[in-house]
């Protein structure tokens, strides 16, 4: 590195927006809609499409589409829905802004993934040993075992949705099968986001999708206020309908109120552009990923990158290394500083939820020692499409540099 010129900084992920992307949201931002217009519809269909969705609603962000799952469920006063506990807040807070409980699994401490073992102890932690649904994170792009999930739920009666908000593009073989994270083979619903960070960026924007048409009419009335303009669904005909049997123009019709989870023409286009790269960027984010694991060989045993599950391609959405700081002598705090100091950003993905003031004054006393060996030791690296080989071994050196030094 020549000496005096900073080399530019490294996040731990960040977006990749270009000049097709913008062509395409000023295009739209020149045209008749801003908010729900034609690009909605063309983006839903374009993810159904990536995904092998039956039904896609876009929504505002990743937590709509989460509480909007919670509420398709029903997933209210009384019932009782199983998180694991290493993931974003919002996969449990959705429940909780619903009324429903959360209680939290374990998981694996080398991949932060619940295992079918982990959703069994949870249920039996439940009230009556019983619970409702479960929510199933693909944490980093990963999974674990969908079908082993998917099979608990099912002889509990419980459940499934998928937090996918890491796992856009993310495929896994079962008996020779390949299921994509969204075609909800192993689950009743599939939430995504597209925050800068993840896969591919809207800004602000979220998915559900889902098999069952039910489901999929419930969510897209709720994310616009329970409203329906669908003739079909109308129940009072003197109202809907003029004096020749003909549906009044301005009619619409209310069963439940709902939310405006509504995301913006604007942004679909965007969503539009970035998912006809999604192949591209999840192509590239694997071979950073294999970069990083041949270089991280010169840190083992105190770094190993985490652990891999079988039968899985990732999409990858963040690079996370396990770092024995306890054997190093080291604190994460000094690591991470150290980190910052040569222009690298590194983040926790995640300080375990069920540790968050809010939770832990429902179950003082709850100890997931999976989550907690995980939390001890994961650092999130810098990965996005964007990166280059070379910034790959520029991070991996000041690693060394700041454990050794
Ligand atoms: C990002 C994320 C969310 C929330 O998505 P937003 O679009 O930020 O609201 C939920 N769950 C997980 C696991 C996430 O990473």
């Amino acid at each position: 590195m020549n000496a005096g010129v900073k080399p530019p900084f490294l996040p731990y992920g960040r977006q990749v927006i270009e000049d097709d992307d913008i062509a395409a949201v000023v295009a739209t931002l020149k045209g008749d809609y801003l908010t729900t217009g034609p690009r909605v519809a063309e983006f839903e269909a374009a993810l159904a499409e990536a995904t092998g969705a039956r039904h896609a609603i876009a929504c505002s962000n990743g937590t709509a589409a989460l509480h909007l799952a919670a509420r398709a469920l029903g997933l209210g006063a009384g019932t009782t829905t199983i998180v694991p506990a290493i993931t974003f807040l919002a996969s449990a807070n959705a429940i909780r802004l619903h009324g429903g409980d959360v209680v939290f699994a374990d998981v694996d401490p080398d991949t932060g993934l619940m295992r079918p073992q982990d959703l069994t102890d949870a249920l039996a932690r439940c009230p009556g040993g019983r619970a409702d649904a479960v929510v199933n994170v693909h944490l980093t792009g990963q999974c674990g075992d969908i079908a082993g999930i998917q099979r608990v739920a099912k002889s509990a009666g419980m459940r499934v949705i998928d937090d996918a908000c890491h796992a856009l593009g993310t495929n896994v073989r079962i008996n020779d099968v390949t299921h994509r994270i969204g075609g909800n083979d192993y689950a009743d619903l599939t939430c995504f986001s597209f925050h800068p960070v993840k896969t591919i960026a809207m800004g602000e924007g979220g998915a559900v999708t889902t098999s069952d048409p039910d489901l999929a009419k419930f969510i897209a009335r709720d994310r616009s206020h329970g409203m329906s303009r669908d003739p079909q669904s109308f129940t009072q005909a003197e109202d809907a309908l003029d004096g020749n049997g003909e549906v009044n123009p301005w009619y619409y019709e209310m069963a439940e109120p709902g939310l405006n989870y509504r995301v913006p023409d604007v942004l679909c286009a965007l969503g539009i552009s970035q998912l006809t790269k999604l192949g591209r960027f999840v192509t590239r984010r694997r071979a950073l990923v294999a970069s990083y694991d041949a270089l991280l060989k010169q840190l083992a045993p105190h770094v190993t990158p985490l652990h891999r599950t079988p039968n899985v391609d990732p999409a990858w959405h963040l690079y996370v290394a396990l770092i024995d700081f306890d054997a190093l002598g080291l604190s994460r705090a000094d690591v991470m500083r150290r980190l910052a100091a040569q222009g690298i950003g590194t983040q926790v993905h995640y300080f375990p939820v069920h540790r968050q003031p809010y939770y832990k004054a429902m179950n003082p006393n709850l100890m997931l020692p999976g989550a907690e060996a995980y939390y001890r030791r994961c650092l999130t690296l810098p990965l996005y499409p964007s990166m280059s080989t070379d910034d790959v071994t520029r991070v991996v050196c000041a690693l060394k540099r700041a454990i050794r030094g």
